[in-house]
């Protein structure tokens, strides 16, 4: 990534200022026309909203975000550089953020330069960004061969949340869920998923604030299992990014052989399903992938999966008018879940043009949950958060406006 001098408009709109932005973090909010742009939900070019431009290199050298400490040490060999190299150019890219060569100072100039004319360093190309009235902030991130993909930031009072991506497209085709309306494009690479990773991270512009993460963006974690298995090598590394395993979700609509593959890893995050259901019948329909691993193999993947002795397992339930939201549903769901360490995290239907289903009324919503918590489960109602402009659970679609509109889905092929 470069860092070069860009013109950001004055707040008062009347002219432009220059300002030099050299390092790999800065002050948020920007004293910019984005802000005022991004009240109105007006998208903004990433220019403007970083403060700098992020240039993707299209020189066609290979990118190092991706690389791991094994792959840098093979590269301080090849250089016949010592072995500590690896580490400080490790610690460059994923701990301090660096995106320009010129600012490893730690490596003599002459290793610099040969670096620099080798390699590239740069994070997907967030293409725009909508902001909430709620704060949150949705980036639509653009890779090669123009595929697109999202990344939401939630900031809260005392935690940030970033909702990253795996996939471009979905093939479970949920019901509820916009992205399964999009064709299936492909995997994302490591580098593409700690890369959305290290933009947000520099766009939220403070590492002091506790940080979750939560994989639950476009795609099926489960189906791109090695490149989300090196993501998450590379976002835990402590001499990288650091970040815990337990501050990290994955979520999963229920790919039994992956559950049982990640329940024999050495680095396991937390655990969170998409249930949605409590019969097959149902589940069938919401989540095709039910025919093939249904309710019962997905239940019995999860009691035997690897706790913690204080963690549990999460499972989401996203409540859709006279589909699953009836106090049966939540009788049968206490019944599923017995025996199990576990939450409830209860989703009312977040709208959207391209999905035909209902959201319950809020007597419904708290019906449903009184049942659970009335049986000693414990059972949270999710507010939506950035809903305004299809940044919420199930609207990501990489969408170019604000909020989805009535033209129908891309067409299913690809
Ligand atoms: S809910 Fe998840 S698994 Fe289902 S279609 Fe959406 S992105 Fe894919």
């Amino acid at each position: 990534m470069a860092l070069e001098k860009v013109d950001l408009v004055t707040p008062s709109g009347g002219g432009s200022t220059s300002k030099l932005v050299t390092g790999s973090f800065f002050q948020w909010p920007l004293d910019t026309s984005a802000e005022k742009s991004l009240a109105k939900n007006v998208p903004v070019p990433i220019s403007e909203w970083y403060g700098f431009k992020v240039k993707v290199e299209t020189s066609g050298k290979e990118n190092l975000i991706g690389a791991s400490l094994g792959d840098l040490e093979a590269l301080a060999v090849e250089l016949a550089e010592p072995r500590f190299r690896a580490r400080q150019i490790y610690a460059n890219l994923y701990r301090r953020r660096l995106g320009d060569w010129a600012l490893f100072t730690d490596l003599a100039k002459p290793l610099r330069e040969e670096l620099g004319q080798r390699f590239a360093i740069y994070y997907p190309e967030a293409i725009q960004v909508f902001q909430s009235s709620d704060g949150t902030r949705r980036y639509l991130f653009e890779v090669a061969g123009g595929h697109r993909f999202e990344s939401v930031f939630i900031p809260e009072e005392k935690r940030d949340t970033f909702c990253i991506s795996t996939q471009v497209g979905c093939a479970v085709e949920c019901l509820f869920c916009v992205t399964g309306k999009l064709p299936m494009r492909g995997n994302l690479s490591a580098a593409e998923i700690v890369g959305q990773l290290l933009a947000l991270q520099q766009d939220r512009g403070t590492d002091s604030k506790r940080l979750n993460i939560v994989i639950m963006g476009m795609g099926e974690p489960l189906l791109n299992y090695d490149n989300v298995m090196k993501a998450l090598r590379l976002m835990t590394d402590p001499l990288g990014m650091s970040i815990s395993p337990r501050r990290i979700t994955l979520s999963t609509s229920g790919i039994v052989p992956g559950l049982e593959r990640l329940a024999h890893e050495d680095l396991i995050p937390n655990l969170a399903i998409s249930l949605n259901a409590t019969t097959d019948e149902v589940r069938d329909k919401l989540i095709p992938i039910n025919r093939k691993w249904n309710i019962a193999a997905l239940l019995e993947a999860c009691r035997k999966f690897p706790l913690e002795p204080r963690q549990r397992i999460t499972f989401e339930y996203v409540l859709i008018q006279e589909v699953n939201d009836t106090p049966e549903d939540a009788l049968r769901l206490v019944q599923l879940l017995k025996g199990l360490k576990k939450k409830v995290n209860l989703i009312p239907l977040n709208a959207d043009p391209w999905v035909a289903l209902k959201t319950p009324s809020e007597e419904r919503v708290l019906a449903f949950q009184k049942i659970l918590l009335e049986h000693h489960l414990t059972a949270y109602i999710r507010r939506p958060r950035g809903n305004d402009v299809s940044a919420a659970c199930g609207m990501l679609a990489g969408r170019n406006q604000p909020t989805g509109n009535d033209a129908p889905p891309p067409h299913l092929t690809p």
